[in-house]
């Protein structure tokens, strides 16, 4: 049988196996099915080639440019997702493993691309926080801006989930404005290398923005600087060899590790055997357990449960984990498949070994169980294995061994803040799930064990339904943990972007601030338009375009008229003499929301044109009450402005109303679709 030979893209080239190269086997039949690897690799080219084709072609693109590449990247991979099915099979996992790997991967690239246009700007500079006041008259302003490291994104992947454990990696990079070199572990690289292929082949990435190691990183992270960044998953071990380097460590090279951990699950105190919570429970524990034959980085390792409740849970698992019909993936009926390797599937078994010294194995043997399809003894399988530990309190392997597959331990707790020491005995982890309906023992499980764990999920009768999975990382939310999980966070939105960017605090005047940020900052120039900027399109508009409204007085008819055609006859704007007794007001004030209404009045051009719909108002403050007689005028400016489509783009104005004295009455942020 001819080995499929898996190849590394470097510096612009596919490059062969040679010399070094390691043999992959089927986790189904342990034959030999690949080879991957070369020693001769150019690391060294690749790292220029990132470092001076891809990141200056990537920086060149906006936010919003690369958003909508991420967009068209995962459309390409959607394509083509039977191909990469059936590649997969091989690594053992199941069609329903492919979802979590193949479309979470693919679907993790479009939430990327669908933030990037939503939460980014369509420019350069991503703008973190709000501005800084840093002087009494406001000549001089701080804002913190992110801007893409110069540097190459090393990203070293774990053998589990060959698609998504690149592309949750890959969409923030890209997006960030920084390449990607990208090293699957050896086991699964196959899989990798056709995702890899199709994003090269669409023609959609710019050169040098994307290369592959298949087989060994030589001494890449040697020569890595302090504009580089290494994100790892794998084992703890691994981990610690790495981010020791003495490279990394002398140039501050960053390094985000998500590593093993012995993640926990919680069932709250009164969910009895015949509550909702109880069924959800055990079916939530059943699944982790089995999905990826328990190669999950989020798997249930540890299930924690009331003293009094063990035995039933013991029973409901059992009778739930005898249904899994383990064997060869590609069959439909299949429920698990096979572990990566026969090296994992001897690790899995010695660790399971380790964690029996402390508890007691009440489910699942692996000398006898059941493969329908394949050769149990050839390929890398292994039966769901559940462990009972009687002293949670005295035993220490059952809290620091992790073994990478189906097996997982349950231990009874007294009471909830006995649940939450049990589950921060992990030292650290991924995710912790409760399954409870009461609200009040969910704040003290996340007051208690918040600190010990990246996420807490809590699931009940009414989120089940549409509850994503203790399982399942997503791409909104932070990935990673604390300790034992490596310390590490990915992912959670535009908070993973900023991973490969540099936040810089940057100080100057209004100015300054205004064209670094491509927004504009009270104390900026106001720029005199040439008419009126309602009539103005959105490529015409600049940024610190500004209007300034003729004065309109307010009448006390006014109040009255609009207090009774509204029907908001707050006492503060009807009864003189209450309105007087409230600190705030001198007497009967005008509505806020009169002075909204006024301010559209004088600032509106009425005729059909560019403006096609006043879509929001941000941020809206009334500052200082306006009477009758007292007379208001509005400022209303270009801030900033973001392409939506083709047609038409968002235009967020800073308006600001003033009264006679030009005091600040009210301020807000008003927001329009301007046609191009
Ligand atoms: P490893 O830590 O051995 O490998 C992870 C990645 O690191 C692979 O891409 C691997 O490449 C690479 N790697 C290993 N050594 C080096 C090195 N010296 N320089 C550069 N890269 C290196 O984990 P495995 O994938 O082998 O899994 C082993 C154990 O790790 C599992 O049994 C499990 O306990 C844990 N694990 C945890 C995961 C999690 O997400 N928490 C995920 C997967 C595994 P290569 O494959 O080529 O060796």
């Amino acid at each position: 049988m001819t080995l499929q030979q898996i190849s590394s893209f470097a510096a612009g080239e596919w490059i062969a196996p040679g010399s070094g190269a390691r043999t992959i086997a089927s986790a189904i039949t342990g034959e030999p099915i690949a080879t991957a690897g070369n020693d001769a690799l150019d690391v060294q080219a690749m790292l220029d080639f990132a470092r001076n084709t891809g990141g200056p072609a990537l920086r060149r693109m906006t936010f919003h440019e690369r958003a909508k590449m991420l967009k068209a990247l995962a459309q390409a991979l959607g394509t083509r997702k039977q191909a990469l099915y059936d590649l997969s099979f091989n690594t053992g996992a199941t069609q329903s493993d492919h979802l979590i790997d193949i479309d979470g991967g693919i679907g993790t690239m479009f939430v990327f691309a669908s933030k990037g246009r939503r939460e980014m700007p369509d420019g350069h500079v991503y703008l973190d926080g709000d501005v800084e006041q840093l002087s009494r008259n406001g000549t001089f302003l701080g804002q913190h801006v992110c801007t893409p490291l110069q540097g190459v994104a090393v990203h070293i992947n774990a053998f589990n989930f060959p698609v998504w454990g690149m592309l949750e990696k890959l969409a923030p990079t890209l997006l960030a404005g920084v390449p990607a070199i990208v090293k699957p572990a050896t086991n699964s690289c196959y899989v990798t290398e056709l995702a890899v292929k199709i994003m090269l082949d669409s023609g959609l990435l710019p050169v040098g923005a994307l290369q592959l190691v298949s087989g060994g990183l030589g001494d890449m992270l040697d020569r890595l600087s302090c504009q580089d960044v290494v994100s790892f998953t794998g084992s703890a071990d691994t981990a610690l060899k790495l981010r020791q380097n003495p490279v990394i460590l002398q140039n501050s090279v960053r390094f985000v590790a998500e590593q093993d951990s012995l993640n926990a699950s919680i069932l709250g105190p009164g969910a009895e055997p015949d509550t909702p919570e109880f069924d959800l429970f055990v079916k939530e524990v059943a699944r982790e357990m089995t999905t990826k034959a328990g190669q999950k980085c989020t798997a249930i390792r540890r299930i924690i449960a009331p003293q009094a409740r063990v035995e039933a849970v013991i029973e409901a698992l059992s009778v739930r984990l005898a249904k899994t019909v383990i064997g060869d993936p590609r069959l439909e009926t299949t429920r698990m498949g096979a572990l990566v390797s026969n090296g994992q599937k001897a690790d899995v078994l010695a660790k399971a070994e380790i964690i029996g010294q402390e508890a007691e194995r009440v489910f699942g043997s692996p000398d006898t169980f059941h493969v329908q399809g394949a050769d149990g003894s050839k390929g890398a399988f292994v039966p769901p294995m559940l462990f009972h530990c009687a002293d949670p309190d005295g035993a220490q392997r059952v809290h620091d061994t992790e073994a990478f597959g189906p097996v997982s331990t349950i231990m009874g707790y007294r009471d909830l803040d006995h649940a939450i020491a049990i589950a921060n005995r992990g030292q650290g982890s991924l995710v912790t799930s409760l399954i409870t309906h009461d609200p009040g023992t969910a704040r003290q499980v996340v007051l208690g064990a918040g600190a010990y764990h990246g996420r807490i999920y809590i699931n009940n009768r009414d989120s089940m339904k549409e509850s994503t999975g203790h399982g399942s990382p997503l791409p909104h939310m932070v990935h990673g943990g604390p300790g034992r999980a490596g310390g590490g966070e990915e992912m959670g939105g535009v908070r993973g972007v900023k991973h490969y960017m540099q936040r810089t605090a940057v100080q100057g005047s209004p100015e300054m601030l205004a064209t670094i940020g491509e927004k504009w900052v009270p104390g900026a120039a106001e720029i005199q338009g040439p008419a009126h900027p309602f009539t103005r399109k959105f490529g015409e508009l600049a940024i610190g375009e500004t209007l300034h409204t003729a004065p309109r007085t307010v009448t006390m008819d006014d109040i009255e008229h609009f207090a009774h055609f509204t029907g908001d006859t707050f006492y503060a704007h009807m009864d003189e003499d209450a309105a007087k007794r409230n600190p705030f007001f001198p007497g009967r004030v005008a509505h806020g929301y009169l002075l909204l209404s006024f301010a559209a009045g004088l600032f509106v051009e009425p005729n059909e044109g560019p403006v096609l719909a006043n879509t929001g108002l941000d941020g809206l403050r009334f500052m200082k009450p306006v009477s009758a007689g007292d007379s208001i005028k509005v400022r209303l400016t270009v801030k900033k402005k973001t392409r939506r489509t083709d047609e038409y783009g968002e235009v967020r104005w800073h308006v600001t109303l003033t009264n006679q004295d030009d005091e600040l009455v009210a301020e807000y942020e008003l927001l329009t679709m301007n046609a191009y």
